[in-house]
């Protein structure tokens, strides 16, 4: 019998191919492999700059530098179900090379001088010590201290022990950390998104962060995969008032779909539809009494953290969308929310598909449809329905 079996997704190997690369295939194809081998490493991946806000309040100017790294230590052994990073990675990056990508960021930007804000993401965690040489570690938290910008990194929850934040605050005293948190629900977790941790890693990652005097950013996901629109609304809402307490910010990402993933996967096959946009506005107007317990907006006294919602593809198909001619309006008084905290934003918005919206919760609510109705605004409705 001939050993050598033909993958046509995972090409012509005389070992037999294991069950994670059947499953996350698309990572490896030779078009993603291509893809990976075709980065500078020694140039960032992105650098640009946003408005932002200070802890206190003060607007300012943010840069972001989206770092070429290896990606993450989770993703290499499983991933998150919505995860498309490993498009942006190179797994033989460097300490060197990172220096390099450092350096350049910082000479686009005359050393940051016109930003007081520095948002480092590294497509994984920059505390991990597999993913990113502890030189480069140290050199980020050093220099943001010593140029007096005010850091963020993203991590997972593993990373943030004791002791590592010792030697991170020894370093540089203060700075923010950003855990994807997705859901504050240990089912979810593990079922729908394959977050790898637990709340529990959370609430102790929490602990060690507060003792630390570090800001905790906490990003929630909205509509995870195999969820119904209802579920994910009631979901989110209560994520929110589970975290908000523990947090300075939340931000909910919204599900926008990316290329090689789960997600993707379910998306092309009808099986998914990102969230609508009102489904966002009705969280936030459920959601807005747990940031402000009387009835403030952005600033008030009774503020307990900052919410943001970013709607990514906000409008397109493979974000979250609406029927297609409300869609920028929506998107706009959402953005405006996360830096008003002002429920007026939404005052006057409404456009017919809202009650086909409703309709959806509706029966969502009252039909045992654990993977919900919604479909996507692609293609023919009937030939769609049709189809399933
Ligand atoms: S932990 Fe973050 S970077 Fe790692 S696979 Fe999950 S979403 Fe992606
Ligand atoms: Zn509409």
């Amino acid at each position: 019998m001939d050993k050598n079996i033909s993958l046509t997704l995972v090409g012509n190997n005389p070992k037999p191919a294991k069950i994670h690369h059947l499953v996350k295939a698309p990572a490896n194809t030779p078009w993603a492999r291509e893809k990976q081998q075709s980065w500078d490493a020694n140039k960032p991946a992105t650098v640009y700059v946003t408005p932002e806000t200070l802890p206190d309040g003060t607007p300012c100017s943010a840069v972001t530098v989206i770092l070429r790294t290896k990606g993450c230590h989770w993703w290499w052994s499983s991933g998150c179900t919505f995860c498309g990073y490993f498009n942006d990675t190179r797994d033989d990056v460097t300490n060197e090379n990172l220096h390099s990508q450092w350096e350049l960021a910082k000479q686009q930007h005359d050393n940051f001088a016109g930003q007081s804000m520095v948002k480092i993401y590294t497509s994984g965690s920059l505390l991990e010590d597999r993913e990113i040489p502890i030189q480069f570690q140290e050199t980020v938290l050093r220099e943001c201290h010593e140029l007096g910008k005010e850091l963020i990194v993203e991590s997972r929850c593993e990373q943030l022990t004791e002791e590592k934040l010792s030697w991170a605050t020894s370093i540089n005293p203060s700075f923010t950390v950003a855990i994807g948190l997705e859901a504050y629900d240990d089912e979810v977790l593990r079922f729908h998104v394959n977050k790898g941790f637990t709340t529990k890693s959370w609430d102790r990652a929490v602990v060690n962060l507060r003792k630390f005097n570090l800001r905790i950013k906490t990003y929630l996901m909205f509509k995870p995969p195999f969820m119904s629109e209802k579920d994910a609304l009631d979901h989110g809402v209560r994520w929110i008032k589970d975290v908000a307490g523990r947090s300075d910010e939340i931000s909910v990402n919204p599900m926008n779909i990316q290329r090689g993933t789960v997600i993707d996967r379910l998306h092309r096959h009808n099986e998914y539809r990102p969230p609508w946009l009102w489904s966002l506005v009705e969280m936030i107007k459920q959601a807005h009494p747990h940031i402000y317990p009387d009835g403030g907006v952005n600033g008030s006294p009774d503020q307990v953290c900052r919410l943001i919602v970013h709607p990514t593809a906000g409008g397109k198909i493979r974000g979250a969308h609406n029927c297609g001619s409300c869609d920028k309006f929506v998107v706009a008084a959402i953005e405006r929310y996360a830096v008003s905290g002002d429920l007026r934003e939404f005052d006057g918005l409404s456009c017919e598909c809202e009650s086909v919206w409703r309709e959806e919760l509706a029966l969502e609510s009252a039909l045992p449809l654990p993977l919900g109705i919604s479909q996507p605004r692609r293609g023919n409705r009937i030939e769609n329905l049709r189809s399933l």
